[in-house]
């Protein structure tokens, strides 16, 4: 699904990725963990195609194809979707108008006509329930007034709906408490399907106690230094990344 290879990035002249190497296949789920400052951030909008970050040397590789060239919007339609896209505040248009307007843009781009009303009307039925989002929740005006939980439920109600093929979810948010820990959590763990993959990014070894990746790594200093599986997140969750920082120095 994702490969990327010897990746190096800067922005604003700043090497900030290193070096980084990641593969992620589909049906995976990983989690990347690491320190303030890693690059975490940085990945994910990288591979997003966000365009203050310059590639200066590597390969980011979807299903095979270099997808460097390509803009963030062809990106979402081959199937890439970034957490927090969406996080402005539009009074008047609702969670499910949003979404559906989102869809059908998604569906012209890539040559489709339109969703039918009736089938729109089913897939937010199904998505919503599956997420147990209840149906005021859907005919509220995007993010405004939303608490962080509400947040994180649009931002998982809308990786439902566009079904990507890869799924990045930066949780940036130093704010997020419990319940929207559980609201990503849960989402994450009733999206995975063997034709996606998820990559979550935190440094809430918390959240790990939710969902279940099948790696966990840890990018310090622009590269990815280690990887494990959950047992990983155990012992970050003991230690710390000091011993992480003396074993890279060792
Ligand atoms: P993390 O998400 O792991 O905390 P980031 O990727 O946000 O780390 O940041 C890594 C480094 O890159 C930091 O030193 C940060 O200040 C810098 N950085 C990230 N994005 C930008 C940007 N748009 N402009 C300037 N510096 C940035
Ligand atoms: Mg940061
Ligand atoms: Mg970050």
């Amino acid at each position: 699904m994702l490969k990327i290879k010897d990746l190096h990035a800067s922005v604003e002249g700043k090497e900030i990725l290193k070096g980084l190497n990641l593969e992620v296949k589909a049906g995976e789920i990983h989690a990347i963990m690491g320190p303030n400052g890693a690059g975490k951030s940085t990945l994910a909008n990288i591979v997003a195609g966000k365009e203050e970050y310059e590639v200066t040397d590597g390969e980011i590789l979807l299903n095979g194809e270099d997808i460097e060239e390509l803009a963030t919007e062809e990106r979402a339609h081959k199937g890439v979707f970034l957490s927090f896209q969406y996080p402005v505040e539009i009074p008047g248009v609702t969670v499910t108008n949003f979404m559906k307007t989102a869809i059908n843009e998604t569906r012209k781009a890539q040559g489709l006509e339109e969703m039918p009303a009736k089938d729109m009307l089913k897939k937010i039925r199904e998505k919503s329930e599956l997420l147990e989002i209840d149906r005021k929740f859907l005919s509220r005006s995007l993010n405004e007034g939303f608490s962080g939980g509400e947040k994180k439920r649009n931002e998982i109600f809308q990786m439902a709906m566009m079904e990507p093929k890869l799924a990045i979810l930066d949780e940036t948010d130093s704010g997020l408490d419990i319940d929207a820990l559980r609201i990503v959590a849960n989402g994450v763990n009733k999206l995975k399907s063997n034709d996606n993959a998820i990559v979550v990014i935190t440094h809430y070894q918390r959240l790990l106690d939710y969902i279940v990746p099948d790696f966990v790594h840890v990018l310090y200093d622009g590269k990815i230094v280690k990887s494990g599986t959950k047992e990983l997140a155990l012992e970050l969750e003991e230690k710390g990344y000091d011993w992480i920082k003396e074993e890279i120095n060792a």
